[in-house]
């Protein structure tokens, strides 16, 4: 069965979201675990995330995605914006044992004129830093578009922050279809080259989740601007060739389309259609 979810503000607590995700038909959902603008965290109720446990092993879900709050740069030239991104991760893994199991996604960071190699050592300074041997959840650093002075766009550089990572069994990747396109990766037309460049240069076994996004730009463009499933330069052909690829298919899928909730039920019909 596919394991497909969208993307969902928790305003209303972790069971209403559960909740509402099986009422379009999701096994699975990504939120943020703050304002995604930063700031305070929402105070997590014990009773609301064993509600969500519960609904979650009744109803077949798959591991669930924590996505940090996109201000977070862990790699900005200033220091007060990294130490802020920095207590944002550390305070983030802490509240993610609530869910244990489950899956923390992040984007590496932006350089901002310091240079990928500085931005790379400062990105593993701060994860060595804040994860901790206990930590029940995987870490993901998303595969950017390569905007602006974006790290992470090429596989190289998330290869060479894994490598730097001491808990190697608690960090892996979580694959932008938007981002990768935009970078310059053609999963349009070679998605099996671009999967074995994947496994050549990090390994497909650190592959643990996949943001299904169409893109509303052309291949290498470097944009970021995610479009419906089936409307955008990717188109619905390649995402049916994705979400039955063998290395992909048992992996969990989140929708990060600019839909409301009706929309992500129509994706999520039309791609449970197209699931082999
Ligand atoms: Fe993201
Ligand atoms: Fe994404
Ligand atoms: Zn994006």
């Amino acid at each position: 069965m596919l394991n497909i979810g969208y993307h969902l503000s928790i305003s209303n607590g972790f069971e209403a979201i559960g909740k509402q995700a099986i009422e379009i038909n999701a096994n699975t959902f990504q939120f943020f675990t703050r304002n995604p603008r930063g700031g305070a965290a929402r105070k997590i109720e014990q009773a609301d995330v064993d509600a969500l446990k519960k609904l979650m092993a009744e109803n077949g879900f798959s591991q669930i995605l924590a996505h940090a709050p996109y201000t977070m740069n862990l790699c900005s030239a200033k220091s007060e914006t990294r130490e802020f991104a920095f207590n944002t991760l550390s305070d983030d893994l802490q509240r993610m044992e609530y869910l244990p199991g489950n899956l923390y996604n992040f984007h590496p960071g932006s350089h901002t004129g310091q240079g990928v190699e500085t931005g790379i050592e400062q990105i593993i300074s701060a994860l060595n830093k804040a994860m901790f041997p206990e930590m029940k959840t995987t870490v993901l650093l998303e595969t950017m578009a390569g905007k602006g002075t974006e790290v992470g766009s090429r596989f190289e550089e998330l290869a060479e922050i894994i490598d730097g990572v001491e808990l190697k069994d608690k960090i892996g990747v979580c694959l932008d279809t938007c981002h990768i396109f935009d970078a310059g990766y053609d999963i349009v037309n070679r998605l099996d080259d671009v999967l074995n460049e994947f496994d050549r240069v990090i390994g497909l076994e650190r592959l643990k989740a996949i943001h299904l996004n169409d893109s509303m730009n052309y291949l290498g463009c470097h944009k970021d601007r995610h479009q419906k499933i089936g409307e955008g330069g990717i188109g619905l052909e390649a995402f049916e060739r994705i979400i039955n690829n063998a290395h992909l298919k048992s992996l969990p899928f989140f929708l990060e389309t600019p839909n409301d909730i009706d929309g992500y039920a129509y994706e999520i019909r039309l791609l449970r259609d197209l699931a082999k």
